[in-house]
């Protein structure tokens, strides 16, 4: 167990995710998750997740133990206020930024302060968060310090001693499912497989050997590839 033994993880029903919640299970003695909807335009992976946390109880009796309560929570806001293309129909395209147009500004940032503010009211004093610095589209709101500030900055505000955690920061796709396999065995990288969705179009036809989605948009071929790498196939 880590010192503080209770956590909140940001729980999208993606790869990244997914495995941070089998990490925060094996690390603390209660774990809550929290999910956002925030008019994606594709909403699959919202409605694989009541599926993953039923699979992940069923993994083992302690992870089922320790599992508390999901919260859904309505950030539908995001879309009213933003125009990307996560969240438009509009196409993915580069930006003359350098930054992709799947960039919702601020995303990542709201979400850990409406996870902290749930946090406090529950009584959890972590916070579990997919983002990675390594392996991403370059989005400034997953970068180790964008994080490291949030933290001091939520603290601070709050009066609150919060840790904010972050298992994949520092992880490539690869090291990714060598984490999931290193949690929960063969079992875990085969739910993550097959149960979780990362793709931006929202195809979920035909499970591929990554997975399942279209298998050209940005969150396909990075998970591909990792899955790849992963069990050693040519890429
Ligand atoms: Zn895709």
């Amino acid at each position: 167990m880590l010192p503080t033994d209770s956590a909140l993880v940001l729980f999208s029903g993606g790869q990244d995710s997914t495995t941070c919640l089998a990490w925060a299970l094996k690390n603390y003695a209660r774990v809550e998750t929290i999910g956002f909807d925030y008019g994606q335009r594709h909403a699959v992976e919202l409605t694989v997740r009541p599926q993953l946390l039923q699979s992940l109880r069923a993994h083992s009796a302690g992870w089922d133990a320790r599992l508390g309560e999901d919260h859904m929570i309505d950030l539908s806001l995001i879309s009213a206020i933003s125009q990307t293309a996560m969240t438009h129909d509009i196409a993915i395209e580069t930006q003359a930024n350098g930054l992709p147009n799947t960039f919702v500004p601020g995303r990542n940032l709201l979400f850990m302060t409406v996870a902290a503010t749930v946090a406090y009211r529950r009584g959890l004093t972590v916070l579990v968060g997919g983002m990675c610095e390594t392996d991403f589209s370059g989005y400034p709101d997953c970068r180790d310090d964008t994080m490291k500030a949030l933290q001091v900055a939520l603290n601070l505000g709050m009066d609150t001693r919060i840790k904010l955690e972050t298992p994949l920061m520092w992880r490539d796709k690869k090291q990714t499912w060598e984490l999931a396999e290193e949690l929960g065995g063969q079992v875990l990288v085969d739910l993550i497989r097959s149960g979780t969705h990362t793709c931006y179009l929202g195809e979920r036809g035909a499970l591929h050997d990554w997975g399942y989605g279209c298998g050209t948009c940005p969150a396909c071929a990075l998970r591909a590839r990792g899955y790849h790498q992963f069990v050693g196939a040519e890429v």
